[in-house]
């Protein structure tokens, strides 16, 4: 027999280790300094109340005979989809339940989607870049090409007409940097992939820390991108369920390309070889967009962007460059006076005891850049920029 070669092209994401590797010894050899985190990308409040609650009675009802439930649909219950539905059209986005798919996250759908295309697809992915979009691909042998992202465009890449690209990977607002594309820059790139005859694999999953209401929160808002695109999104980070799993991936009946018909492949490939969400857990989906449970994750939405502001007003008073923060959860650095990413990393670990994540690791474009989170404590979002300002 033979392995997958694929895998063995794979680069070790030596990324989080070789971080938590610096801060294990740094803290060995400092046993009495306080290090602050502010490198994760996982949440830190729990899930609201009435997420809560649902769950329990789900619970319950999975207790009793009458109220038992089995095998659900693997593309989601109804109640759950009709819910999503009805919060995009709160977007000004019209989509059926049918085109709505429930999953138990945005990255395992990132993923699993290239099943249904071919191998000789062309793939363009932004650098810096979401690990996830990279490592798929590799996974299958397709070739992957670059969009640049850079201080001169604000990390935010657009169409080149002279590159040919089948699958493009777009994430806004972005992981890692930040960064949110305006609607006339997604204009761009419906129009590119209706005209090259590609599809758009948009990422929302951060779409929930929009705050300016002229920006896009759904590539569907844009004209033409039920014709050319595929969106994923995730409770993961709106409603802090990167532990409790659920998110959902729209595949819209117009997304017609070589003569078939996405929506009904995605249902097929989902239902051979997916079982569905946890109805326990589909509830607590689906009590996120209660009135309760949107008021309660939104506060914590603000918690966490109060947190996102302080790192930006700090990085504006030191004149450092940076994007994000504004409409989202990480703010993306020029790192000080021309230091690799890795330097940067050492030299805040060491002078301020504060812990980020190098954008090196987020592809070659990310060289002498830093990303911060915003989804730490306040407490100790304020120490880490006291102790930054102290820097200078
Ligand atoms: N997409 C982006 C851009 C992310 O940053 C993440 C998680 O960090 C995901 C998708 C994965 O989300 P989920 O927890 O729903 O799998």
């Amino acid at each position: 027999m033979n392995i997958n070669q694929n895998y063995l092209a794979l680069q070790d994401s030596y990324l989080f280790s070789l971080v938590t590797q610096k801060v294990n010894a740094f803290k060995e050899q400092n046993p009495t300094k306080e290090v602050i985190r502010l490198g994760i990308g996982d949440v830190t409040l729990p899930l609201a109340p009435a997420v809560v609650e649902a769950m329990h009675k789900a619970v319950a009802e999975q207790g009793e005979k009458s109220t038992f439930k089995g095998y659900g649909e693997e593309q989601g219950y109804e109640f759950l989809r009709q819910t999503i539905s009805n919060y995009y059209a709160k977007k000004n986005v019209t989509l059926s339940n049918t085109e709505i798919f429930i999953s138990d996250g945005a990255k395992s759908d990132i993923g699993n989607i290239l099943d249904i295309f071919d191998i000789n697809n062309t793939v363009l992915v932004p650098d810096p870049v979401y690990p996830v979009y990279v490592d798929t691909n590799i996974m299958v042998g397709r070739t992957i090409i670059y969009s640049n992202g850079a201080e001169e465009n604000s990390f935010l890449p657009l169409p080149d007409e002279n590159t040919k690209a089948d699958i493009i990977y777009l994430c806004s607002p972005n992981n890692p940097t930040g960064a949110v594309y305006n609607k006339e820059q997604l204009e761009s790139w419906v129009s590119y992939a209706l005209q090259h005859d590609a599809v758009i694999l948009f990422d929302s999953a951060y779409e929930a820390f929009v705050q300016d209401e002229s920006l896009p929160t759904s590539i569907y808002q844009i004209e033409g991108a039920e014709k050319c695109a595929i969106e994923f999104c995730s409770l993961s980070k709106t409603a802090g369920f990167t532990g409790t799993r659920c998110g959902y991936t729209v595949v819209p009946h117009a997304l017609v390309k070589d003569n078939t018909s996405l929506n009904k492949l995605w249902l097929r490939r989902q239902t051979t070889k997916f079982n569905g969400v946890p109805y326990i857990i589909q509830k607590g989906a689906e009590a996120v967009f209660s009135d309760d449970g949107l008021k309660q994750t939104q506060e914590n939405i603000s918690y966490y962007m109060e947190n996102a502001k302080l790192i930006s007003e700090t990085l504006k008073e030191l004149n450092i460059w940076h994007v994000g923060g504004e409409n989202s959860p990480y703010i993306w650095l020029k790192c000080p006076d021309n230091m690799n990413s890795w330097d940067y990393f050492d030299y805040l670990l060491e002078n301020a005891q504060v812990v980020g994540t190098p954008g090196a690791g987020f592809g070659s474009n990310g060289e002498g850049f830093f990303r911060l989170s915003a989804f730490g404590d306040r407490v100790n979002v304020v120490e880490a920029m006291k102790r930054i300002r102290n820097l200078k």
